[in-house]
């Protein structure tokens, strides 16, 4: 380590509260808004034709994040004119992935060479957290 002043890496601070370890989740920048991360976004219309959606079903989905496994009520929704589906959007997570961005980002961070071997993700949050 070299001598004088290094600033130091505040990407991992730590706040406690009554004894628990609060982690602020951070905010994510969509269109030109910013979302807390795992925010559920709704698609309101059709892409296609631009037909109101109707909801379709509900589901819960849990992702994995360094901020723990987050669960999330999530809804599927259909077009009533070209009966096309679609779903829920969760802030920082990628498509219908059980993980988020930043998780996965951590884990190339540092996972050798960044390749999952593992069949079960879960697995490997439990062996990473
Ligand atoms: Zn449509």
């Amino acid at each position: 380590m070299g001598k004088g002043n290094v600033a130091i890496d505040k990407s991992m601070i730590k706040t406690v509260v009554d004894g628990k370890i609060m982690i602020p989740l951070p905010k994510v920048l969509v269109g030109n808004r910013y979302y807390p991360m795992f925010s559920v976004l709704s698609p309101t219309h059709c892409a296609d034709c631009g037909n109101k959606l109707h909801v379709n079903s509900h589901y819960t989905r849990f992702i994995l994040s360094s901020h723990g496994t987050i669960a999330r009520n999530v809804t599927y929704w259909f077009c009533p004119v070209c009966k096309k589906p679609f779903h829920d959007q969760i802030i920082g997570v990628p498509g219908s992935a059980n993980y988020s961005s930043e998780y996965y980002d951590k884990q190339m961070n540092v996972r050798c060479d960044g390749r999952c071997s593992l069949h079960n993700s879960r697995q490997i949050g439990e062996t990473y957290t």
